[in-house]
């Protein structure tokens, strides 16, 4: 099971990746400032949140995904972090997802007893394209996290991450395209080949999403929002079935 936490909401463009984020895209339609960034005054804690029965509305065992309509290492938030790393060593049945395209901020930001990494924390980088790989992922291997994720996303060209992957210090990658107005085309070839690279040094691999703008066998497929998992669902199976 899977459930969202966002403790602030809003965030800054700061990268290729950045150019239609979903989060601005999301507010505009709602007439909302996605540049504005604020603290949630109903959900901040919402992991130590129960219902009538005492139990927590978040039930035992669920991974959060934290954060993703801001970035959890953005400057503004830096008041409000360590409550929030509170709330994540309360609930050490729960597993906490952090993404950020801001890992060099990664060190600056984490809590006294960190040590080698809160267990129940997966920390996941963005690389949507090479130049965000090569700057991230030698920052991202250096960091103590008990587990580590790629996402590449949106993707926006093939990655070559193998010097990354051969560390064996990365337990998951994970690509999804754009989504929405304007979305980037999302080339299949391109999962393959990471699919491929992910296969050489026994990485999981997972195809989250296909992006509203998919390329495969030279043919531009635009899917519907709520088909895109689906369909990435489909192209992960193929995968799994022809390049073993
Ligand atoms: S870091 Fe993430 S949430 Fe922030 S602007 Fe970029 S894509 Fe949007």
């Amino acid at each position: 099971m899977n459930n969202f936490w966002s403790p602030w909401h809003g965030c800054h463009k700061c990268s290729p990746g950045c150019l239609n984020c979903y989060v601005y895209y999301l507010d505009k339609k709602h007439g909302k400032d996605a540049s504005i960034i604020t603290k949630s005054k109903t959900n901040f804690d919402l992991p130590l949140k129960k219902n009538r029965q005492g139990a927590y509305k978040i039930p035992s065992g669920t991974e959060v995904a934290t954060c993703f309509t801001s970035d959890f290492f953005l400057e503004e938030a830096d008041l409000w972090r360590n409550e929030a790393w509170q709330i994540i060593k309360k609930r050490q049945d729960l597993t906490f997802l952090i993404c950020t395209k801001r890992i060099e901020r990664f060190m600056a930001c984490i809590p006294s007893d960190w040590g080698e990494g809160y267990p129940n924390v997966k920390l996941a980088i963005t690389c949507e394209n090479q130049a965000m790989a090569d700057l991230r992922c030698p920052i991202f291997l250096n960091i103590p996290a008990q587990t580590k994720y790629i996402f590449v996303g949106p993707i926006l060209e093939y990655v070559d991450l193998k010097p990354y992957l051969k560390t064996g210090k990365i337990a998951s990658v994970s690509v999804s395209g754009e989504s929405y107005e304007n979305a980037r085309l999302c080339d299949f070839n391109w999962v393959k080949k990471i699919y491929e690279d992910t296969k050489l040094y026994n990485v999981a691999f997972n195809f989250h999403q296909t992006g509203s703008n998919f390329l495969m066998d030279g043919k531009i497929y635009k899917i519907k929002h709520f088909e895109e998992f689906e369909q990435a669902k489909k192209g992960e199976e193929y995968l799994l079935n022809h390049y073993k």
